[in-house]
């Protein structure tokens, strides 16, 4: 497999601009969880299951946005606290508002064999959506949709501290990279984000509609870079 050249070297404005972002975000994020002031001193960061069990307090019964008018269940995330992979995909659908997991309809059954394709198992694995609750007849989210439940998804990356990030489609990846670069031009490369690497690929369900050797290969060689760069960040690369 040919890796391409990761995406050239961030410039300072860049940095500067993705510091400032972050700040929003997770100061929104606090703003969800209910925080009205925050301490100028250095408190200790929760531990990643705590912190995202106090997340999933704090969404619980959220009306932020109309998705919350037609879900039975919100859809948090699944998976290790303390993963250094995270899957994020689009939004749940019908199985998975009905069961209140991610990925564990037909989708989420390919999801699993690919990963498991390149030696990763679910549960070693932190898995969630850009949104929460499920999109009425499975549409894609909509901007106002996917900005009310942002915060949630900042405060899981924040709190999980992955050292990859996998973004399912084009919806994950243009979310999380802030840019509206279609899912082709996106996959097969890294992508820096603060500490993390993030690698987009195809989405499950996208694979489904769209069987055939050219996107599988594709999907492959993604998997195959998401497990280097797994390995690289457990300290097991070559
Ligand atoms: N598709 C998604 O993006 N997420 C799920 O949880 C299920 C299907």
């Amino acid at each position: 497999m040919t890796v391409p050249p990761a995406a050239g070297s961030p410039s300072a404005a860049e940095l500067l601009a993705d510091a400032a972002h972050a700040l929003g975000e997770h100061l929104r994020m606090h703003q969800a969880l209910g925080t009205r002031a925050l301490p100028l001193t250095r408190a200790p960061l929760p531990e990643p299951a705590e912190a995202l069990a106090r997340l999933e307090a704090a969404i619980a019964g959220c009306t932020r946005c109309k998705l919350s008018q037609g879900r039975t269940t919100i859809v948090f995330g699944s998976g290790d606290p303390g993963a250094r992979l995270l899957i994020i995909g689009e939004g749940p659908g019908e199985e998975e508002d009905r069961q209140g997991k991610p990925f564990v309809g037909r989708a989420g059954q390919l999801l699993t064999k690919m990963l498991e394709s390149v030696g990763v198992t679910r549960d070693e694995v932190y898995i969630c959506n850009i949104v929460k609750c499920r999109p009425p007849g499975n549409r894609n989210p909509e901007p106002d949709e996917i900005a009310a439940c942002a915060p949630f998804l900042a405060g899981q990356l924040e709190g999980v501290a992955p050292g990859v990030i996998c973004a399912l489609g084009t919806f994950a990846a243009q979310h999380v990279l802030r840019t509206r670069e279609p899912i082709s031009r996106l996959r097969g490369q890294l992508h820096p984000l603060g500490a993390a690497v993030v690698i987009p690929m195809y989405h499950p369900a996208y694979l489904l509609r769209n069987p055939g050797p050219t996107y599988r290969r594709q999907a492959y060689d993604d998997l195959k870079l998401i497990r280097r760069e797994y390995d690289r960040v457990r300290g097991r690369g070559p």
